[in-house]
């Protein structure tokens, strides 16, 4: 009877352990589903851009971000990819992001210098950083810190993606020997680069890509910047100016911009905010090498194919063009604190890379040939 008793206690305490055990383990299994009960979420977002619809490079740059994003989250991060009109015209981008009719957005920061005076100093200005010098100011230098700070009043994340490393200096229909040939010129240079000219007697004008062919070929204008020779040739410049100059000493390297409405990037999951980081840098480093890879090529086309006439400018008028270069930052970032900050922040490490490119960068140079 005892005997009995206690093999029926032991399977009695066997059977309640067993249930222990299944509850527990369903507990344990359904806090899991819970917690990673996010991942089956899916988001759907709408990113805008400045470029044309599949615009080499840059629109190309966005559409792999966001199947980059696609794949690595699983297809939980979906983003449809806007060209410029398609949704917002492409300088409303910021506008859109900011407004959240848009969570995600990629530019050049230079777009928004009426709403963010700072905002040149996060793309590019004349003879400011090159692609690799501005990539160390904004990951190792403060630079990204500063863009977000930038941003913030807007409800705006900054995040680098993607540069067109220096670009071409233009193309004109006289030469430019001296500065005295810069007098009268009337030139397509936006931003910045466009004060210098005018600080150099000339006057510069703004207009969108499409207009930038007809305007030279009917002499509205004299000379005209773009990008580079990837761009330019596609754009077919060669057909309506004599003269191809270099080095872009006003763009010596534009960054472009992933920029995402800081409230839809809050909402999403730490991961999914981690997929967009990792995204971005893949895409700074794939845009960069693109244009890279793309522009030696297209430029012995321009030379070989096309006959067109390479100069460079004289030192003497880089150095004039330097000088009022920076007149007009030192005037354009006194207007506002925060871009006066970013200016000396940027200064500042200039001096210091510079110092150490001449003893790596600039040094092994000339033995790399
Ligand atoms: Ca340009």
């Amino acid at each position: 009877m005892t005997n009995h008793l206690s093999i029926r206690n032991v399977a009695l305490w066997c059977a309640i352990l067993l249930i222990i055990l299944i509850i527990s383990s369903c507990g344990g299994d359904s806090k899991k589903t819970a917690t990673s009960g996010a991942p089956s979420k899916t988001y759907n977002w709408k990113m805008v851009t400045s470029w044309a619809p599949k615009f080499p490079v840059l629109g190309e740059g966005a559409e792999k971000f966001a199947q980059w994003v696609d794949s690595a989250s699983n297809g939980r991060l979906r983003i449809k990819v806007y060209g410029a009109n398609e949704l917002v015209p492409g300088l409303e981008v910021f506008n859109a992001v900011s407004a959240g009719t848009a969570e995600m957005g990629h530019s050049a920061a230079y777009y928004w210098s009426g709403k963010v005076p700072s905002s040149p100093l996060f793309a590019s200005f004349p003879f400011g950083l090159n692609a690799q010098q501005f990539n160390a100011w904004y990951y190792g230098g403060g630079g990204k810190e500063l863009w977000e700070e930038a941003y913030a009043p807007q409800g705006v994340i900054p995040f680098l993606c993607g540069n067109t490393g220096v670009q071409m200096g233009g193309w004109f229909n006289k030469e430019i020997k001296s500065v005295n040939d810069l007098k009268g010129l009337k030139m397509r240079i936006p931003g910045w680069g466009g004060k210098v000219i005018a600080k150099a007697g000339g006057s510069s004008v703004t207009l969108a890509a499409p207009e930038i062919y007809t305007s030279l070929e009917r002499g509205v204008i004299d000379a005209t910047e773009w990008i580079g020779p990837y761009h330019d040739y596609k754009l077919g410049l060669h057909k309506v100016a004599k003269y191809y100059y270099y080095p872009g000493w006003h763009e010596p390297g534009t960054a472009f911009e992933l920029i995402v409405n800081k409230k839809a990037f809050e909402s999403l999951p730490s991961d999914l905010q981690e997929i967009v980081r990792t995204a971005a840098a893949r895409s700074n480093i794939w845009i960069l090498s693109e244009f890279e890879a793309q522009n030696n090529a297209y430029l012995q086309k321009l030379i070989n194919e096309e006959k067109v006439q390479l100069k460079e400018f004289p030192k003497e008028v880089l150095m004039e063009l330097k000088k009022l270069a920076k007149e007009v930052a030192e005037e354009e970032t006194a207007k506002d604190p925060h871009a006066k900050k970013t200016y000396e922040s940027l200064m500042a490490f200039k001096k210091n890379i510079l110092e150490w490119n001449k003893k790596s960068e600039d040094a092994i140079r000339p033995y790399l040939e």
